[in-house]
């Protein structure tokens, strides 16, 4: 279930769900646990600018094999 954006009060989050160009597009609207988002979306939110070390490790490693199957 998704909010429009007129619908969205102001300590509901504004987490952006499905495509925008889809008609059912709309935002989380869960209470606000910190600045934006619902704790769940802050945490997404944080996790696309920070990477976690496993991840760099990952993007690392398949780099590395890319061209390298024999
Ligand atoms: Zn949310």
């Amino acid at each position: 279930m998704t909010k429009k954006l007129r619908d969205l009060k102001d300590k509901e989050c504004r987490w952006p769900l499905g495509d925008p160009n889809d008609k059912d597009f709309g935002f989380c609207g869960k209470k606000i646990s910190h600045r934006s988002y619902c704790a769940e979306h802050t945490i997404q939110s944080q996790r696309r600018v920070i990477k976690t070390p496993e991840e760099i490790d990952d993007a690392n490693r398949s780099e590395n094999t890319t061209g390298n199957r024999w």
